[in-house]
């Protein structure tokens, strides 16, 4: 296939790579000044898309994906599919798909779970939102990237499942440092902790795949100084998609709203920023109730 790629970020960049280690022609376009192995750089951004069978955007916000998404869909191909891997909410993600469909493309919201470490080795998650028509000819381009990718229905869908989970994952995350900082006030050894919970009714993907107490569990980021890993200002963002989206479809979540206000608090007034989102162990260690 021909593939035009918008977006070679840190997660941008080894997906591009990965579509042409695979035997696909990539052609990227980033505003920044970036080479990818691989990847022909295009010098506007409608050379990196005029020619393709599908467009690829990975891209920081829905502000910037809706005005790529202005410049690049009048000069796709008909019948190509717009494929956004981005992180956006849920209304830019819809307002796309309906652009696309004006001019005749096939589009998917296709956001990932995995991380630069899954872009890399090819691993990501990929939730996507769209046609089937659509989601059939992205399927072997998301096996290239991933290792799944879930159908998860019309167009917008795939950002409503990642902001879900990513809702659920900041909130388990500060239940799981919460508990891990009052068992250390409570005399309780973190290693007995984790044997208990790990195994017990309060076992958590952050509890058993990402312990944020160092030393304790499998390898984490806590084990290298809370280095991200997945930074606190991505979760604070995600986190922050999920109320927007909460409060258009007048959603109840009071977990999520605390969630989005301790990490909010985090990043902007406590030196969050560039730390591991599980340096929330760290935080509430130094706090007392007052
Ligand atoms: P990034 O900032 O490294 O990359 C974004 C790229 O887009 C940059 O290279 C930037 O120059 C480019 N860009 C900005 N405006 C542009 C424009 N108008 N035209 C062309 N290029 C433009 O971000 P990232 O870490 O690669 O993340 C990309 C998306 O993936 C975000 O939506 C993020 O939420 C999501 N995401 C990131 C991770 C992660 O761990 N980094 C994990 C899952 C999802």
């Amino acid at each position: 296939m021909k593939i035009g790629f918008v977006g070679l970020g840190n997660m941008g960049a080894p997906m591009a790579a990965n579509l042409s280690k695979a035997g696909h022609e990539v052609t990227g376009f980033d505003t920044a000044d970036v080479t990818v192995e691989g990847v022909t750089q295009a010098e506007t951004i409608g050379a990196a898309v005029r020619a393709a069978d599908a467009v690829i955007t990975m891209l920081p916000n829905g502000a910037i994906l809706r005005s790529v998404a202005d410049q690049i869909i009048p000069d796709m191909q008909n019948g190509a599919v717009l494929i956004d891997c981005s992180t956006v909410d849920v209304e830019s993600a819809r307002a796309v798909a309906d652009l696309a469909q004006n001019a005749g493309l096939l589009s998917v919201d296709a956001p990932v779970s995995g991380g630069i470490g899954g872009a890399a080795a090819g691993t990501l998650t990929f939730m996507a939102g769209g046609e089937d028509a659509a989601f059939a000819k992205a399927a072997p381009l998301f096996d290239i990237m991933g290792q799944k990718a879930v159908h998860c229905g019309d167009a917008g869908s795939g950002q409503a499942a990642k902001i879900c989970n990513n809702m659920i994952l900041g909130v388990t995350m500060i239940a799981t440092c919460e508990a891990f900082a009052l068992a250390d006030k409570l005399g309780l050894d973190r290693q007995k902790m984790f044997d208990v919970v790990s195994t017990s009714s309060g076992y958590s993907w952050t509890m058993n795949a990402y312990c944020p107490a160092p030393g304790v569990g499998p390898q984490s980021p806590a084990d290298n100084d809370y280095k991200p890993g997945f930074a606190a200002e991505l979760m604070l963002k995600d986190l922050r998609l999920s109320q927007q989206a909460a409060e258009s479809a007048d959603a109840d979540t009071p977990m999520g709203q605390i969630a989005t206000a301790l990490y909010e608090q985090f990043v902007e007034s406590e030196n969050g920023t560039g730390m591991d989102f599980s340096a929330m162990l760290p935080r509430f260690e130094k706090r007392g109730r007052g």
